[in-house]
């Protein structure tokens, strides 16, 4: 009689993923991350620095990859980018690219924007995940096609659509898909909009400027090596450059959205000590019972580099003296936006 192997099925439970858990597959066929072949994985970006002209694979990664300037004697990356920038492996005889675009992970569609021009990551596609009962969202944009309506359910590894080269700054030597994991900041995003844009905001809280995306290839390949790791786990690996203290009010959704990010007693909190990536991504919110009137930077980590460069302008001022810059306060008011102002009241009598 032939018996199942009791080892091997043990070795391979370990490795699967724990049933219901976030673990995306990659988006296309392009999987050279997982072989460390980056400059196959990764789009490249014109870069036009001091009067050179080159093309680095490394501008398509997350973070601080693109917007050279010379400060002080050292050359520093000061413009960031949000997602991934990964390749086609396939284009037709005329170079247009062919890849299928698939949901990472199982969930529900709830944006598809089809008009090119309506927002810088052109056709677009947002999918909500359910991660420990939040949601988390994963972002598809350049899209050539989009094959999905909001409200449908995909599988995970669903096909969505077609990598392409719609939206600003892109051609078709440059088609990538620009994938994001991200985090919502506001149900009040359109309040907020209105307050600081003339355009109409036409994607309602799936926004790109709504959704805060976290480095999703790190992610990617920390799980590799940890099949058990959890979104949440990698999020508090991740290391906090500043700390701001927020008021408590019934607008500042985070805490109340993503429990798992949160250290300390909700109902006890008076102000939230907020701690962010450089990059602006929440890695933990404690529960402070000190009262503040404004949001205030409490912490920043030491760099040679001004606060407003290695932030994107989150944080400005002198070394050891840092406070909120222009894009820092416009955060800090959408982090506590009230989703429904009162209308102004009807004047006359
Ligand atoms: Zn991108």
């Amino acid at each position: 009689m032939i018996r199942p192997a009791p080892l091997l099925a043990a070795i391979f439970l370990s490795l699967a993923p724990p049933v219901g858990a976030f673990s995306p597959v990659l988006p296309t066929d392009n999987e050279a991350l997982f072989r460390g072949k980056s400059d196959d994985f990764y789009m490249f970006t014109d870069r036009d620095f001091e009067g050179r002209k080159t093309f680095p694979w490394d501008g398509g990664t997350y973070g601080f990859s693109r917007g050279p300037e010379r400060l002080g004697g050292r050359i520093v990356l000061t413009k960031f980018h949000e997602g991934i920038d990964i390749r086609p492996v396939r284009r037709d005889a005329a170079g247009e690219p062919l890849d299928d675009v698939r949901a990472i992970e199982g969930g529900k569609v709830v944006h598809a924007s089809h008009e090119p021009r309506d927002s810088n990551y052109g056709k677009y596609v947002v999918v909500e995940h359910t991660v420990e009962n939040t949601p988390v969202f994963s972002i598809y944009a350049h899209l050539a096609e989009v094959d999905v309506v909001p409200g449908r359910q995909v599988q995970r590894g669903e096909r969505i659509g077609r990598l392409g080269h719609t939206g600003a700054g892109i051609d078709r030597r440059r088609a990538h898909l620009h994938l994001e994991i991200a985090v919502l900041w506001n149900d009040g995003y359109e309040h907020w909009h209105n307050t600081h844009f003339t355009q109409p905001n036409k994607h309602g809280i799936y926004n790109g400027m709504n959704l805060m995306g976290l480095d999703v290839a790190d992610f990617y390949l920390q799980q590799r090596r940890n099949p058990s790791l959890t979104l949440p786990q990698f999020v508090s690996g991740q290391e906090t450059f500043f700390r701001v203290r927020i008021p408590d009010s019934p607008h500042f959704q985070l805490p109340r959205r993503y429990p798992w990010l949160v250290q300390g007693d909700i109902a006890g909190a008076r102000s939230w000590l907020v701690s962010f990536t450089s990059a602006g991504f929440p890695v933990s919110i404690e529960s402070s019972p000190e009262s503040t009137g404004e949001p205030l930077v409490e912490w920043v980590r030491p760099s040679k580099i001004p606060h407003a460069k290695a932030t994107r302008s989150l944080l400005d001022g002198l070394p050891g003296q840092p406070r909120l810059g222009d894009s820092g306060h416009k955060l800090m008011q959408l982090l506590s936006v009230d989703p429904a102002p009162e209308p102004p009241a009807a004047g006359g009598m």
